[in-house]
């Protein structure tokens, strides 16, 4: 029987860069011959996770002192394929995990174009359906996130790749990646309704930081099925309405927001999902990266339910909101 309960869980928000165990990245670094800065393995699972009193300052801080490695490793055939495997059935065996979605960005990974994406591409689907025959009682999916640092041309080119492949386990788009003054979110919604035509789910990481101007235009225009946070909206009652009106789906990260110094300590937390469920705006229950927040789904609610945050009852509904909202169909 999977660790800690027999309740049956969804991930719906998690980076393929903040989800694989260090041990298995250890191994792969050494498999690929991959110098790392040291030779002890505790320092280098100091490197890639987060201790429990630190914090990041900014999501770019974030981005350039763990995923810069973690992406890194994982930049190979080989590489992905073990880590996308490796992913799914631990988080059933930790967590009773059935629905996984993982998301990444290929182009991310072909380590600026040495390696070919569609290699890439095809490793990670077989590390998806290794991993749903050695465990059958699981979906999983994948998202390609295109990233807010890359070109609309780039991102054009991730967003066909995840067209090509949504036959075989690519079950939707997302943008990702720290803000940035010249990204645009009008410009790159073209992309999004091209995913929605193509039967793509669309997820996009809005609200976090920033203004919340973006979450607006999005909600309004972009329309997607489910944001990645979107928590800025807590503070705007008119907006949570609209958001309510909407039917999009929060993909809420409550670990991720205190590591990454979004929400300043649990009363702002607390405020924060409380407007939610108090508003009825659907809302699920993620990690961001289990392993580089040094957290699971099952410690994720048993804090949200300590804290006082949420109520059980309040935690089985975000699971029933995720079980709905899920882009993995079959
Ligand atoms: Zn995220």
């Amino acid at each position: 029987m999977p660790q800690n309960t027999t309740k049956k869980r969804v991930e719906l928000h998690a980076h393929l860069g903040s989800s694989v165990d260090p041990v298995i990245l250890w191994t792969i670094a050494h498999q690929r011959g991959i110098k790392l800065p040291s030779k002890d393995y505790w320092d280098f699972e100091k490197m890639i996770t987060m201790a429990p009193d630190e914090r990041n300052t900014t999501l770019e801080e974030m981005d350039s002192k763990y995923f810069e490695w973690t992406e890194r490793i994982q930049s190979s055939p080989e590489g992905l394929e073990v880590a996308v495997h490796s992913v799914i059935g631990g988080g059933y065996r930790k967590c009773n995990i059935v629905v996984q979605e993982l998301r990444f960005n290929p182009m991310r990974r072909n380590r600026s174009g040495e390696r070919d994406l569609d290699h890439i591409i095809l490793a990670s689907i077989r590390g998806l359906q290794r991993s749903l025959l050695e465990y059958p009682q699981v979906k999983a999916g994948i998202i390609f996130s295109m990233d807010r640092r890359f070109s609309y041309g780039q991102n054009e080119i991730i967003l066909q790749k995840a067209i090509k492949y949504a036959k075989d386990g690519v079950v939707g788009v997302d943008i990702a990646g720290p803000y940035v003054a010249e990204f645009s979110m009008e410009s790159h919604a073209p992309l999004f309704a091209e995913a929605k035509s193509a039967g793509l789910g669309v997820t996009i990481h809005t609200g976090e930081e920033g203004s919340i101007d973006e979450m607006r235009y999005v909600v309004s225009t972009i329309k997607p099925n489910r944001i990645g946070h979107g928590i800025l909206a807590a503070k705007d009652p008119d907006f949570l309405g609209e958001l309510r009106e909407s039917g999009i789906t929060l993909e809420l990260c409550p670990t991720s927001n205190l590591k990454n110094s979004i929400l300043k300590d649990v009363s702002e937390l607390r405020a924060t999902i409380r407007a939610f469920a108090d508003s009825g705006v659907k809302f699920t229950i993620n990690t961001d990266g289990p392993e580089m927040y040094q957290s699971n789904l099952a410690e994720e609610e048993a804090f949200l339910l300590k804290e006082n945050i949420l109520s059980q009852a309040e935690i089985d509904q975000a699971t029933a909101w995720a079980f709905d909202a899920t882009f993995v169909r079959s």
